[in-house]
């Protein structure tokens, strides 16, 4: 079961920044905002998170494939 990677908005105009978390059911369930809501800065930068469970997955099989 693979979850969607977190997005997190941020304004470089006036710092303001927010994470948010689509489900996996409901891809389109949550609206991004489409500006900044503290100056109205409509050029938000957004980056996505690797979700943790997912790196620990990772790491978890990177253990594994080094038994003795
Ligand atoms: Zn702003």
């Amino acid at each position: 079961m693979i979850k969607p990677a977190a997005m997190q908005l941020s304004c470089p105009n006036c710092g303001w920044k927010n994470r948010f978390q689509p489900r996996s059911d409901a891809l389109l369930g949550q609206e991004l905002p489409q500006q900044c809501p503290q100056c109205g800065n409509p050029h938000l930068h957004s980056a996505t998170i690797p979700s943790i469970s997912e790196s620990l997955t990772q790491l978890l099989g990177q253990v594994r494939g080094k038994r003795p």
